[in-house]
């Protein structure tokens, strides 16, 4: 038997990866949890069942395998629950369901997950919520859009193509004030970059596909929330009837493990080459809040504790058939949707046909790149096969 139980609240956060979510009861000496597979669970006797005192009641409602994941995030958050989801997307729309009703008005950052944003025309408008975008860059005067029937705020800092930061503490401020939840997705940050419950956020939210997988090959969310969010949370994560299997719950605890090593190599890696992006003269501005010329590096210095590998750039003077050129030409960077797993990607981008609230008015053509963690040098080696690709013809 282990000796020590979950005693993780004094340790750093690098050594808290590693200790949370091991609960001896359930898997005696191994250092792993089991995976497993279950829909009936078996009680002892009929007193058993119907006192309602069994830990585990039924396959979809948690096993020991799922609680330790959701006990290790909300030990990570800080959180008072985790629910998790079959993806990320289920999580934003969880999330936003367990937030509102009929007659309520949400806001929702410009800058928003699209398919966040689809999923709010899809379902939260025809179930008569009055959706509202407001500008990320708003901050506290978002207390100007506030009504009476607000009841949530749905942030997201940067947003994953366009990078704006918001000025979380204003917002919530100016939300708590008139007892409106404010929701983050913090899956660029993550919960080791941003401490989303340190900074007043009632619901937050990770695309667990991204960095706490971290190996591209598992469909997750992650869903924690405080106090005054959890019990509403939880009731509609129960009544949607949402379960995910053991295996990919087993992965995602083996990536948070090396998430935080992961991370340090992502951003060394994506600030080399944000810095490298910036002195190229085929470079109009790099979208990373890290650097100290980003337009947001001043909310992200103040709030943040790092950066992950996911950053945007402009090519000036540049046609769409000359970035698809760009792209093709990448031998490195696969051409492919998600981030966050080893590799790197790239993404061409165009915002102006999906904002509503704000513009987008850059010039020129916006790629993304996931930074993975192959050698940097051989990453930029690629880039520049991509900027000699840039003479194709108009
Ligand atoms: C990828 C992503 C999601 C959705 O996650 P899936 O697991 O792909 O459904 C949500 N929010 C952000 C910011 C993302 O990048």
């Amino acid at each position: 038997m282990q000796k020590k139980k979950n005693c993780t609240k004094n340790y750093h956060t690098d050594t808290r990866l590693i200790t949370t979510g091991r609960p001896t009861e359930d898997h005696a000496c191994f250092v792993n949890p089991p995976v497993i597979h279950a829909s009936t669970v078996l009680f002892e006797s009929t007193d058993h069942l119907y006192s309602g005192k069994a830990k585990y009641s039924y396959g979809r409602r948690g096993t020991p395998t799922t609680n330790a994941l959701c006990d290790a995030l909300t030990d990570l958050e800080g959180a008072a629950g985790t629910v998790l989801t079959p993806s990320g997307l289920a999580a934003c729309s969880l999330a936003l369901l367990s937030a509102c009703k009929s007659g309520d008005h949400v806001l929702i950052t410009d800058s928003v997950y699209e398919p966040t944003r689809n999923f709010a025309a899809q379902v939260l408008t025809p179930m008569g919520v009055d959706v509202e975008y407001y500008d990320p860059r708003i901050g506290g005067e978002i207390n100007e859009l506030l009504r009476p029937n607000t009841s949530a705020i749905f942030t997201e800092s940067p947003g994953s193509q366009t990078f704006e930061m918001q000025d979380i503490p204003a917002i919530v401020e100016a939300a708590h004030a008139r007892d409106i939840l404010v929701l983050l997705d913090n899956t660029w940050a993550t919960p080791l970059f941003f401490d989303s419950m340190g900074h007043g956020i009632d619901i937050t939210i990770q695309a667990g596909t991204k960095y706490i997988v971290g190996h591209s090959d598992v469909m997750l969310g992650t869903i924690s929330a405080n106090e005054r969010a959890w019990s509403r949370l939880y009731e509609v994560h129960g009544a949607m009837g949402y379960h995910v299997g053991p295996d990919d719950v087993y992965l995602a605890l083996r990536g948070l493990r090396t998430m935080s090593v992961r991370l340090k190599q992502h951003q060394a890696s994506a600030m080399a080459l944000a810095k490298w992006l910036q002195a190229r003269p085929e470079v109009d501005r790099v979208l990373y809040p890290a650097l100290e010329s980003d337009p947001g590096h001043a909310i992200w210095k103040r709030d943040f504790t790092g950066a992950c590998g996911l950053l945007g750039f402009v090519l000036r003077d540049c046609s769409q058939k000359q970035a698809f050129a760009f792209i093709d030409a990448l031998e490195l960077f696969g051409l492919g949707y998600s981030w966050g797993g080893f590799e790197s990607l790239v993404t061409y981008v165009d915002p102006r046909g999906y904002r509503t609230a704000t513009t987008w008015d850059e010039p020129g053509r916006l790629l993304r790149l996931h930074i993975g963690l192959e050698d940097a040098d051989d990453l930029k080696a690629d880039l520049e096969k991509g900027f000699a690709a840039l003479v194709t013809p108009r």
